[in-house]
């Protein structure tokens, strides 16, 4: 049933995209925004003759909705949202939204690490192969946005954990669940179990028919896989061969096999460096071997990848030290994988928004591979408490200049100095890009 009165919060993308697309289906929609909206989604909003507001939200209008698509970034926590969850109004994502008027077919991606490479990689291997693919979720244009306006036969769609808690009837084609480590704790009462049951709704609704992809080797994917039981048919990847594997890796190899046939490539011809992107590729292969892409298509696909910006992303190599940037690790885990894949000493460079850090996971790579410490953020205390004493060079810095400059002094040639810091960037920086781009403009200025 659709809403009559659609109530959309949030100006953003997801929020302004879903706006169109619910005036295009005759619904009676009004987008609120607490904040100031950017110039190109105020016009955008002006030019479809779409009702909103921004600074504040008025009250008895959201009240009046029978149905509110609510931005990922707002807590139920709230005032506002308390009072819409009294009044027992639903509340959904835009993706559960979208995806009401869309028969595409859909290929979901969640994970706590390594979803936006992953997302794009599968798209990148689809559309190589000539399929008419779109991209959505946290990436580029809104899918609500794409499903008015485009005409896909097919979604590559990356899912966060907070898009997955507002979907209801929504139904991932294919779903790939990639890992599940401690993220976003703050937004989940510090209880880990809240967000897994959050990452485990991209298998809702599922059929036999529709396949579910995972991460074998993960004890928190397996253990959830026993207590619910996926309806799905089941395709897990991971390291070493199991008797249940559609994909693993041995002997300098990977390997996928979906059915009879069975598809290897060496894993050095791989575009992407380090262990966690042999599995983003396994999870990506498993995906193309579904979608009928052939062999050599595959092949020059997973070979050819161009990586995304942000992701240890080789920035330069200066007086002969190499700089990487790895913005988008805004968690322990994927600075885990990060140190895991250097080769060579690393100046740390760390810090930023702490989301309930644990450090201990990555104490001893931190011990055995990093020459130094670099503390970026407005406070570092949590940083200095963990670290003090387990490494002998540890330094603050409160801009991307000094962080940059520290590295630059500390580095011996040979080295890596790695932009992977573990937290949100909010404190001294627009968002993790702009901690990236500035980490880039920096390092080309030394
Ligand atoms: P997400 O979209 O889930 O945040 P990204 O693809 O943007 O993931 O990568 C974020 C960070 O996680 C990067 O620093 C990257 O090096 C690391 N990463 C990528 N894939 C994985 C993986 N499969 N497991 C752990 N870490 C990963």
């Amino acid at each position: 049933m659709n809403a009559k009165r659609l109530v959309v919060l949030g100006g953003g993308e997801s929020g302004v995209g879903t706006a169109i697309l619910a005036q295009q289906k005759g619904l009676d929609v009004f987008l609120s925004d607490s904040g100031v909206l950017t110039a190109d989604h105020r016009e955008t909003l002006l030019r479809y003759r779409i009702d909103f507001e921004e600074g504040q939200h008025t009250e008895e209008r959201v009240l009046q909705a029978n149905e509110i698509v609510k931005s990922p970034g707002i807590p139920d926590t709230t005032p506002l949202m308390q009072k819409v969850l009294s009044q027992g109004i639903r509340v959904i994502s835009e993706i559960e939204f979208a995806g009401r008027y869309t028969h595409a077919k859909l290929i979901c991606i969640t994970g706590s690490n390594g979803k936006t490479t992953t997302t794009s990689l599968i798209w990148h291997i689809l559309r190589s192969a000539g399929l008419n693919v779109g991209l959505a979720g946290n990436i580029g244009k809104s899918f609500a946005r794409q499903v008015a306006e485009e005409n896909y036969d097919c979604y590559v769609l990356e899912l966060s954990s907070f898009q997955l808690e507002g979907i209801y009837d929504f139904k991932a084609d294919i779903a790939v669940l990639l890992n599940i480590t401690p993220d976003h704790l703050d937004r989940y009462d510090h209880n880990l179990q809240h967000y897994v049951d959050a990452k485990m709704r991209i298998i809702r609704n599922q059929k036999m028919e529709d396949a579910f992809i995972y991460w074998i080797d993960d004890p928190v994917i397996t253990r959830e896989i026993e207590k619910l039981k996926p309806a799905a048919t089941c395709y897990p990847f991971g390291e070493k061969q199991t008797a249940k594997s559609a994909a693993y890796t041995g002997n300098g190899k990977l390997y996928i096999h979906t059915n009879e046939h069975q598809f290897d490539m060496e894993l050095e011809l791989l575009a992407l460096e380090g262990m966690h992107n042999v599995y983003n590729s396994l999870a990506s292969g498993i995906v193309a071997k579904l979608m009928d892409i052939t062999d050599e298509q595959l092949r020059s696909s997973l070979a050819d990848f161009r990586g995304v910006p942000h992701r240890l992303e080789k920035v330069a190599t200066v007086r002969g030290v190499q700089y990487i940037n790895d913005s988008k690790a805004t968690n322990v885990n994927s600075c885990w994988y990060a140190l895991q894949s250097m080769r060579s000493r690393t100046v740390l460079i760390l810090g930023g928004t702490d989301k309930g850090n644990d450090y201990s996971e990555i104490e001893e790579l931190v011990r055995t591979k990093v020459r130094a410490l670099i503390f970026l953020g407005a406070d570092n205390s949590k940083l200095h408490a963990f670290f003090g004493g387990k490494v002998e060079n540890i330094c603050d810095a409160t801009s991307m200049e000094d962080a940059v400059n520290a590295a630059y002094r500390l580095a011996q040639k040979g080295d890596t100095v790695l932009l992977s810091p573990c937290c949100a960037s909010f404190d001294l920086f627009k968002n993790y890009e702009d901690r990236g781009d500035q980490f880039r403009e920096c390092v080309r200025k030394l």
